[in-house]
């Protein structure tokens, strides 16, 4: 097992992985950038070094700052977080060059997890059911047109190379195609370095189903349910929750099923998360592989009572699943992802926070870095506490997630806590019935019910 682990990230899922390496009695070096100096993470680690100004690129994704800092404090393992560095199959050699343990898969599975459309050629080969799309990536203009003919509209054109819900154009004629596609590749190429783009039948009224997976470096693969992740602004995800309102045992049969298989068929190890959009009559198409921790991983530890960081950890130091891990799941659980952002137009508001006020009480989770005084630098992810409300059934779990976010205070800067409550408050989704348009759908009573 490992002794010391450095950890390259900041905020809410850098202290989550303090936290987890308290618990087995492992010491921690934070690495932080300027603006960082006084952020929580520097203080609960036991040693913390400066890798850099503000800028990401000469910190937090500076591969050298971080394999120099973990060199000189002689860490054995790197744990990435999310974002970051953290699926970057680069840096996950380096690591490995360096004699450093990474905590995460193998390169080659980061590198196929980040490459959306080989991902896809793979898992059909396999025989995973991938939405309706081009063979591989599109060779300019005229072939998304061909290809899109092909499939019918509506179409979505995708970055091979994308993430967070960008490069993404729907298009739903044929006389947008080129325009959109000439977009895309621009947002790609901006944003991931990368113009290569895919195209898929657009689907609608689909919901955003993920599996949780757990692999050993001895081949044993196990999946921990399902999370509902489909109420999205803009193509990323906002509240997520587990099990998913809609999936009945045979369903989650299937997609546990089918999670293993797309999971055996790159050789996966460690923990990652394979997505899936399912249709209202249950059709489930595989959308991406995510090779790292996710963000709303607390969802699946507190249904299945166990601490996935951990497990991360200690699968990473080559420990084995055994046959006593037999996760079961109990009750239900919601996360609301509070951002620092007006809660109506969305749009990032740093700053200062004056006043903090943190909820607790039965069936409630926070995980934060955030304390009244600290200041949200601008440089970063806006996502400031995760607020996670759990209970021995669904409904249980919403109204203690009401009551929460009621208690929950945080002044100085604007934050998402009034969109959640009106999500929460919603009659569709206090019912279950969602899909990714729900947000498109809440705010116009014409198109409110939502199938189930
Ligand atoms: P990212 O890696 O950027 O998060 P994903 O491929 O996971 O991108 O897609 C993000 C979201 O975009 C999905 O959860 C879904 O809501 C929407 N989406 C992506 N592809 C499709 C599609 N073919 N049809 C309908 N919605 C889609």
């Amino acid at each position: 097992m490992f002794k010391k682990i450095l950890i390259a990230n900041r905020g809410e899922i850098a202290v989550r992985i303090i936290r987890a390496c308290r618990e087995l009695d492992v010491r921690t070096v934070a690495v932080y950038s300027d603006v960082d100096r006084s952020s929580m993470h520097v203080r609960l680690a036991d040693e913390a070094i400066c890798i850099g100004p503000a800028q990401p690129e000469q910190s937090y994704l500076s591969v050298p700052a971080i394999l120099t800092s973990a060199e000189i404090t002689d860490s054995e393992a790197i744990h990435p977080g999310y974002g970051f560095l953290s699926e970057n199959p680069q840096f996950a050699e380096a690591c490995a060059a360096s004699g450093i343990a990474f905590i995460g898969p193998s390169p080659e599975n980061i590198r196929l997890g980040g490459d959306k459309a080989k991902a896809r050629q793979v898992m059909k080969k396999r025989g995973v059911p991938v939405v309706p799309g081009s063979d591989g990536p599109l060779d300019g203009a005229a072939s998304a047109l061909k290809a899109a003919k092909k499939i019918g509209f509506p179409c979505i054109i995708k970055a091979s190379m994308g993430g967070g819900g960008r490069g993404m154009k729907i298009v739903n004629s044929e006389e947008q195609v080129e325009d959109a596609y000439f977009m895309a590749q621009r947002e790609a190429l901006t944003g991931f370095g990368s113009s290569e783009l895919y195209l898929e039948k657009y689907l609608q009224d689909v919901r955003h189903i993920e599996v949780q997976v757990l692999a050993d470096t001895k081949g044993r693969i196990i999946h921990l349910g399902e999370r509902e992740c489909s109420i999205q602004r803009r193509h990323q995800k906002l509240i997520e929750e587990s099990p998913s309102p809609f999936v009945s045992e045979k369903l989650r049969k299937r997609l546990g099923e089918l999670a293993i298989k797309a999971a055996r068929a790159v050789k996966y190890k460690n923990i990652g998360t394979v997505e899936f959009m399912v249709t209202p009559a249950e059709e489930i198409y595989f959308m991406e592989f995510n090779t790292r921790v996710q963000v709303e991983h607390p969802v699946t530890e507190i249904v299945m009572g166990m601490d996935l960081v951990k497990e991360q950890i200690l699968l990473a130091a080559g420990q084995s699943i055994t046959m006593k891990k037999i996760f079961r799941p109990r009750g239900a659980a919601i996360e609301c992802r509070i951002n620092a952002e007006d809660p109506d137009r969305f749009i990032p508001s740093p700053g200062t926070i004056e006043f903090l006020h943190q909820p607790g009480g039965p069936g409630i989770r926070v995980d934060t870095a955030a304390y009244c005084g600290w200041t949200v630098p601008s440089h970063y992810d806006s996502l400031i506490a995760k607020l996670i409300a759990f209970g021995s059934n669904r409904q249980e779990a919403i109204a203690r997630m009401r009551r929460a976010l009621d208690e929950f205070v945080i002044e100085g800067i604007k934050t998402t806590i009034p969109f959640h409550k009106r999500v929460i408050e919603n009659r569709n989704f206090q019912e279950g019935r969602i899909n990714t348009s729900f947000l498109e759908r809440m705010n116009d009573p014409e198109k409110a019910e939502v199938k189930k």
